[in-house]
């Protein structure tokens, strides 16, 4: 989404960091739901934290609309 790179920043112990987002909102579901590679999205912590503040969940489309890093 914003592109960090945990390896440049942290060296070899951020090499092939990475957190992963369900895409849809796991609170939400009713019962117990099956994960597959594609209901997931790779996202830096940061972004992580602050895609699930947004209280309708924001895609990750949008959440890259919102960034203002290079703007
Ligand atoms: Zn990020």
């Amino acid at each position: 989404m914003c592109s960090f790179d945990f390896k440049k920043v942290y060296g070899e112990l951020g090499a092939e960091f990475c957190e992963v987002h369900h895409l849809k909102k796991l609170a939400d579901a009713e019962k117990y739901v099956e994960t597959t590679l594609s209901d997931l999205s790779v996202v830096c912590s940061n972004c992580h934290r602050i895609i699930n503040r947004t209280n309708s969940m924001k895609t990750i489309a949008e959440m890259k609309d919102m960034l203002l890093l290079g703007k």
